[in-house]
């Protein structure tokens, strides 16, 4: 439901938790983070509720903070609002963490395909699905999130935001987008990826619209977008005209 991703220079976490909190307004049954530390790995910490839920349980249980993160807010649609159905989902031995917002069509299909060679999953949402296709693209790709990213986007029917960040490649967050919002926020040697600009509009007023079917990958100084097909695309920079 709402989608934030964060790298640069500062620990995400908080900005992370305070974008989620900019989206409460659209409604949610739980939340949770991703976050890739300082020693590269990455970690996750999800609960049903609300985001104090998320807050308390990191107040009591702090995760590794760090500079490249993800966070989502969901509301549920395949699975009931349950911990292990909250985003992010991991894929490659936990190495991968995905968020999305939206529905997955064909979700079954490609469940069966992959359970049929092997797969496992933790979760009833079609989400997860998802991240597990993504985890595999990304090893036949020889470890190319991007690539990895367009296969999977070209294979999913129906309306996602995806995000996704691999303990590989710290300081890269990749978003796709098809019939559902994805805006870029472009700060000063930081950049943010969100469902609305709410999420970032605190950090910097400069964004960047995402169109239909297209790919993005975020690096504290770079922003590169490209359709499923790997075409460059042209973005418009446009700046936000909102009190936040
Ligand atoms: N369909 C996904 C799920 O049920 C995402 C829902 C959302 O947009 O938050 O987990």
């Amino acid at each position: 439901c709402g989608i934030v991703g964060y790298v640069g220079p500062r620990q995400s976490q908080a900005i992370l938790l305070s974008g989620l909190s900019r989206l409460e307004y659209r409604g949610y049954d739980s939340a949770g983070i991703a976050v890739i530390d300082a020693a590269g790995d990455l970690g996750m910490r999800k609960r049903a509720g609300k985001l104090g839920v998320l807050r308390d349980d990191l107040t009591a249980h702090p995760l590794a903070d760090g500079t490249t993160g993800i966070g989502h807010t969901r509301w549920a649609t395949h699975g009931g609002p349950t911990d292990v159905n909250a985003h992010p989902h991991l894929a490659d031995d936990d190495r991968l963490a995905v968020i999305h917002n939206g529905i997955i069509e064909n979700f079954a299909e490609i469940k069966a395909e992959l359970e049929a060679d092997g797969s496992v999953f933790a979760s009833e949402t079609d989400t997860e699905v998802a991240a597990v296709l993504l985890g595999r693209e990304y090893r036949a790709q020889g470890g190319d999130l991007v690539a990895a990213f367009r296969a999977v986007a070209r294979r999913l029917d129906g309306a996602f935001t995806l995000l996704a960040m691999h303990e590989d490649q710290p300081g890269l967050v990749v978003g796709a987008r098809r019939n559902s919002p994805l805006v870029i926020g472009i700060g000063d040697g930081e950049n943010f990826l969100a469902s609305d600009v709410a999420a970032f509009v605190e950090h910097t007023r400069r964004a960047l619209a995402i169109g239909q079917d297209e790919i993005v990958a975020i690096t504290p100084d770079a922003v590169t977008v490209t359709d499923f097909d790997g075409n460059d695309v042209e973005v418009e920079p446009f700046e936000v005209m909102w009190d936040a």
